[in-house]
């Protein structure tokens, strides 16, 4: 019975042929980590594998005391009869898509990825392959947005205008990635020293160690309220649990933001109003949108995809009406993947569409 080189256990991916999980779920003893977001980096294994860029946000997330080992992009390591490498997934900072060979087989599981550029981060790297495990986080078609969209600018005009009616601005996101890529591009700004949150401080520090350039910042105290609020004009980063906090609570004159793609839908234009108790949308994501989902899956080459699933499977369904063989991530349960029909990968050809689509894109 062919075996999955990744399977799909209670513990998450598992390579057993290499004897090591990626991303797992609950501690293991060889965690190979694609980035430092804690629904990816999770506490208690022995020891974690993860780039060279992503150590110190390990350390900061899950302890200063864990045995890790950095790894260069690209950099080919075995673990067992297995090579493994990592390759620029463009999500957030030191993030990767894991690349396994194994007899002649190429996978790649995905982790997070965007196809957009990111000031913060390194760009992603399409990896060709025989099998893509691939995230479907904004997996419909509801997911599209603008790639050309000048979020710096954006950021800024609101906050000027804010500023020139008399108030503060606050934009809640994600305490890493989000925070530090909305940092980068303000940065081409000349723009006074924005207040960040504590919870944000040691991971945007990792940013400027790994040489990106950042908007400068201070941080929030952790109580009391500066008196510079009370005269309006400021910019806060903040993470949405921050707004019982007192510094917010103690002066209303904040206008509030959201920066995130599920800002899509709820706004007219790039800009949200109303609803989500928030003043402003912005639509700024670290995932890719439909479009970018499947540009990739097709990019790479692979002949078979398996999803980790959102959105009742709708892009399961779709690649499968373009000739693609998809599954949902489950379908690597071994119980499963035993039933999926047997193929040998080298042989598969495209159908005729995909595979002239496919020869006329270089990698990007
Ligand atoms: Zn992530």
């Amino acid at each position: 019975m062919e075996q999955p080189l990744l399977s799909w256990t209670e513990a998450g991916l598992y390579c057993e042929a290499g004897g090591f999980h990626i991303d797992p779920h609950r501690p293991v003893a060889k965690a190979v980590i694609t980035h430092a977001h804690s629904d990816h980096a999770r506490r208690g294994s022995q020891c974690y594998w993860c780039t060279e860029t992503s150590v110190p946000l390990l350390r900061v997330r899950l302890g200063q005391n864990i045995q890790v080992e950095g790894v260069p992009y690209r950099k080919t390591i075995r673990f067992g009869s297995v090579e493994v490498s990592f390759h620029s997934a463009g999500h957030i900072l030191g993030s990767a898509q894991i690349r396994l060979e194994h007899l002649g087989q190429v996978w790649v599981a995905s982790g997070d990825y965007k196809r957009e550029p990111d000031p913060s981060c390194e760009p992603f790297e399409l990896v060709a392959c025989d099998v893509f495990v691939s995230e479907a986080t904004f997996g419909t078609p509801r997911f599209i947005w603008e790639k050309t969209s000048n979020h710096g600018q954006a950021l800024e005009s609101w906050w000027r205008k804010n500023k020139n009616a008399g108030f503060n601005s606050v934009i809640y996101g994600y305490s890493l990635g989000k925070t530090q890529r909305i940092l980068a591009e303000l940065m081409r700004f000349e723009v006074s020293p924005i207040w960040i949150h504590e919870s944000m401080a040691a991971l945007t520090a990792c940013y400027r160690t790994a040489g990106r350039q950042l908007a400068p910042t201070r941080v929030l105290p952790r109580t009391g309220t500066p008196k510079i609020f009370l005269t309006g004009g400021e910019l806060v980063l903040a993470p949405p649990s921050a707004k019982k906090q007192e510094w917010f609570l103690a002066s209303n004159n904040f206008q509030t933001a959201f920066a995130s793609g599920w800002m899509l839908g709820q706004q007219s234009g790039n800009s949200y109003r109303g609803g989500a108790g928030f003043d402003q949308g912005f639509v700024l994501s670290d995932h890719a949108d439909w479009t970018d989902l499947n540009r990739t899956i097709l990019e790479t080459g692979a002949s078979r995809v398996f999803l980790m699933q959102r959105n009742k499977g709708v892009l399961v369904r779709h690649l499968k009406t373009l000739g693609i063989e998809a599954h949902p991530v489950t379908a690597l349960s071994p119980e499963i993947y035993s039933q999926l029909p047997q193929k040998n990968l080298e042989l598969f050809s495209w159908p005729l569409p995909l595979a002239q689509k496919l020869s006329s894109k270089g990698t990007s």
